[in-house]
């Protein structure tokens, strides 16, 4: 096994094995206060307007201001923040069916294809928008206005199915998403090819870093920020044509360290999983969940309005 094969599997199992118990479904233990601008109701009560096209509209009506031109002073107000209501944002990993070979554990983080297009539909059905970070970055540090009934959609680990499976079921409704990208999976087999990456961020997903090879972040000395942070940063800049400003931290694993670090090499907000947030720098510890493979569609609702 030469190097490159190693570091892969590696990459693999790790990746698998990323967010291992992770699938809290409890919220933070603080109850943070509700404002106006979202509410979130229950989908047997709520408005069934989750087409295609009512998704679109409402969605392209909310301008989002780059992160840049908000005052600083807005992103450092950590209070304000974290008395904003959250928006749950999924986590995804592989879509595709279950195989003999697939471990228990595993299963948390692969949706069976009919099981994810559930799911979204549910969504759509529920009256959901998908939001993409630049709109959750203009409300959580102005209370910039989202659409109704906000949702991130975010994907790890690179996997060829979200492009090929997940893509052209969230196509149906109009749904965006955000792609956390490992670099060094680009174009191996069953993983995305640059070109995919490019195709995606053409169509107005978002791209994001995960990391060069999916290390943990709390690790990382010295030359680890650039194998890990710099150089995929700047492969996802060149594919793309755009700026890569937010990151998944591999694992959902962080510390304040790692903090002023990614700030210094133009990340604005990073993802971690269901945990509680940072209380000084929430916009660098913000909440998802990871879809699991065994949640129905309900019991994904029931999970996203509990644990946010
Ligand atoms: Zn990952």
């Amino acid at each position: 096994m030469n190097l490159t094969t190693a570091s892969l599997l590696l990459a693999a199992s790790l990746s698998l094995a990323a967010c291992e118990s992770k699938t809290a479904t409890t919220g933070e233990t603080d109850t943070t206060k509700a404002t106006a601008e979202t509410t979130l109701t229950d989908p047997a009560t709520a408005p069934t307007s989750g087409t295609a096209a009512t998704a679109n509209d409402e969605a392209n009506a909310v301008p989002a201001p780059d992160p840049s031109t908000i005052p600083a002073a807005k992103s450092r107000d950590a209070a304000a923040i974290l008395a904003r209501k959250q928006v749950p944002i999924l986590c995804y990993h592989q879509i595709r069916d279950w195989t003999a070979k697939d471990s228990k554990n595993a299963k948390d983080y692969i949706i069976p294809v009919a099981a994810f297009k559930a799911q979204m539909k549910m969504l759509a059905d529920s009256g959901y928008h998908t939001i993409l970070p630049d709109q959750l970055y203009a409300y959580l540090t102005t209370g910039a206005k989202l659409p109704s009934k906000p949702v991130m959609l975010t994907f790890d680990d690179t996997d060829l199915d979200q492009f090929t499976v997940a893509r052209p079921e969230m196509e149906k409704y109009g749904f965006k998403a955000v792609y956390f990208i490992m670099t060094v999976s680009l174009g191996r087999p069953r993983y995305m090819s640059k070109d995919q990456v490019k195709q995606l961020s053409d169509e107005g997903n978002v791209i994001g870093s995960h990391t060069w090879d999916h290390h943990n972040v709390k690790k990382y000395q010295g030359q680890d920020w650039v194998t890990q942070i710099e150089k995929p940063t700047k492969t996802l800049e060149d594919i793309t044509g755009k700026d890569i400003k937010y990151f998944a931290y591999p694992f959902g694993l962080w510390n304040p360290e790692a903090i002023p670090e990614l700030k210094k090499r133009g990340m604005v907000a990073a993802f971690c999983l269901a945990e509680k947030r940072d209380q000084q720098d929430p916009l660098f510890t913000i909440r998802r969940i990871i879809a699991s493979g065994y949640w129905s569609a309900k019991t994904l609702h029931n999970n996203m309005v509990q644990s946010f």
